[in-house]
């Protein structure tokens, strides 16, 4: 059985069919895979760098905590990044709501991966801006 199969794909970097030599490949050429792998690494680091400012305001608000008992949910608004359910939380509008407000290109949001985070001075500045707008 010879190994030298060929497979139509669809270059995950550039997007342009291309034939594989291999069932794993997913790129059409060395150059889009370097480039997919930088652009990987550069999200890792934003990650990272997001992950690091959560944690900070974690450490802040605990420094600073108030007199009133928060509960963990709560706990979590102090971060500068949220998720789809902290926003809609942050809110007080259902999640289901949210997902047709973001698809209006000017919200702002994130995508990493699969992963949707919001900037929460960025959503708050663009109800804001709706707001007056009104
Ligand atoms: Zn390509």
């Amino acid at each position: 059985m010879s190994t030298n199969i060929r497979v139509k794909k669809i270059c995950q970097e550039c997007k342009k069919p291309f034939i594989a030599q291999k069932t794993v490949t997913k790129f059409c050429s060395l150059k889009c895979a370097s480039r997919n792998y930088k652009k990987r690494e550069k999200e890792k680091k934003i990650t990272q760098t997001i992950l690091a400012t959560n944690q900070q305001a974690i450490e802040q608000s605990q420094a600073t905590a108030p007199a009133v008992q928060q509960g963990p949910e709560n706990g979590r608004l102090h971060m500068e990044w949220l998720s789809i359910r902290d926003v809609s939380q942050l809110l007080g509008i259902a999640e289901r709501t949210l997902f047709r407000l973001i698809k209006d290109p000017a919200f702002p949001k994130l995508k990493i991966r699969r992963r949707l985070l919001f900037n929460k001075q960025q959503v708050l500045d663009y109800f804001i801006s709706k707001s007056e707008g009104l």
